[in-house]
């Protein structure tokens, strides 16, 4: 566990030893780096600006950047403490998160019992609930915008669910996120994880906060059944699965859960659970009535696994493939030119952030 600290007011590379790579998204890596000053660790996302910009994806980054600016303060949402620039790279300086990937330990243990699903739901469900009440859409985000090649899934699962030190959800990962979204409002930009797709999203109909609410029912039928809901290795028939065909629950779960699932996988998002109060709903329903909501919110219930992480340079919950990568020394040098002086011309005018007040890390 990191002891609490004060944080300095900006932030720039060579501050930081960068340490590990523990992770890849579309535009660059995500780094373990400890701050040189006061020898904390903190998960460090470089993106390069040249990949961004030819994919003219700077939106969805600086939404990224103010949605996380946003919601430092939410229990399962990961807290930024500062992003800064140069003149190739963003960095996002995150709170590290080392139980690793929540969908990494279903693979190994290939469904959950229903408590520890109801768990890991319910904290995902105050999240997004959360995110709703700052009229923002979560939209089940992955780092790659648009639909990815059949290829590139066959191992990879939301990867923006993370579980802490102590086993509680924290959800990284805010670029494909809308924001400014009232609850009336639709939005209809075709992106997200394939096989999470809600129906409307793929009849590329305008959409709407219930679309989160989808893709939690998502994430709980692939803890309960190993699969995602409408699975097939074919993408277009899964696609037509999500459209058209019933939903299917294997024999062996609680009515509860049964009708969780089918509430929030309901086709029409008019009638899906969520559409009406939103986040009520969800807490309101039978299968969560043994969680506390209040207590849950305050990380007072024990997580069901811990991740037992030894301490925060621990790395066993990170795959090998990018540890045991070298970390490119350009990713620690700051550059002559100040980030302050290129901000002014760059298309990520305003990107750099720094706390106002002293943050504490509870992780
Ligand atoms: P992203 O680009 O946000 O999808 O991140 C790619 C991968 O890096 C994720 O799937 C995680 O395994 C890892 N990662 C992202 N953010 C963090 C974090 N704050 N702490 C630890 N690992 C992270």
């Amino acid at each position: 566990m990191q002891t609490c600290a004060p944080l300095p007011h900006s932030a720039r590379p060579t501050d930081f030893d960068f340490l590990k790579v523990i992770g890849k998204g579309n535009y660059g890596k995500v780094l373990l780096a400890k701050h040189k000053a006061d020898g904390m660790f903190y998960a460090v996302k470089v993106l390069q600006k040249k990949s961004i910009l030819q994919k003219k994806e700077q939106s969805h980054i600086m939404a990224e950047r103010s949605v996380l600016l946003k919601n430092v303060r939410h229990p399962f949402l990961v807290g930024l403490r500062y992003s800064f620039q140069t003149p190739e790279k963003l960095y996002f300086v995150l709170d590290y998160v080392n139980g690793g990937e929540l969908f990494f330990h279903l693979q190994r243990e290939r469904r959950f019992l229903e408590p520890r699903a109801r768990f890991y739901t319910a904290e995902v469900a105050s999240a997004i609930g959360y995110l709703h009440s700052r009229n923002i859409i979560y939209r089940c985000a992955s780092e790659r915008g648009g639909v990815r090649p059949y290829v590139l899934m066959k191992d990879l699962k939301p990867e923006n669910i993370l579980l802490d030190c102590q086993g509680h959800v924290v959800l990284t990962d805010f670029g494909l996120c809308k924001e400014g979204v009232q609850p009336e409002e639709t939005t209809s930009t075709f992106c997200g994880t394939p096989e999470y797709l809600a129906p409307e999203v793929l009849r590329k109909e305008p959409y709407d906060r219930a679309v989160d609410w989808w893709c939690l029912g998502a994430v709980l039928y692939e803890m309960l059944h190993g699969l995602p809901p409408f699975y097939s290795q074919d993408v277009s028939e899964m696609y037509e699965n999500i459209l058209h065909q019933p939903l299917q629950i294997p024999g062996g779960r609680t009515v509860a859960a049964c009708d969780l699932l089918q509430g929030l996988l309901h086709k029409d998002k008019r009638q899906r659970l969520g559409s009406k109060t939103d986040f009520l709903e969800i807490k309101n329903h039978v299968f969560f009535s043994p969680i506390n909501w209040d207590d849950l919110y305050h990380k007072r219930l024990t997580p069901p696994f811990n991740p037992n992480v030894a301490g925060p340079a621990d790395l066993k919950h990170f795959d090998p493939e990018f540890t045991q990568e070298a970390v490119s020394k350009s990713i620690g040098c700051t550059p002559d030119t100040t980030a302050s002086s290129l901000e002014a011309s760059s298309a990520f005018l305003g990107f750099s952030y720094a706390p106002e007040d002293d943050t504490l890390l509870d992780c």
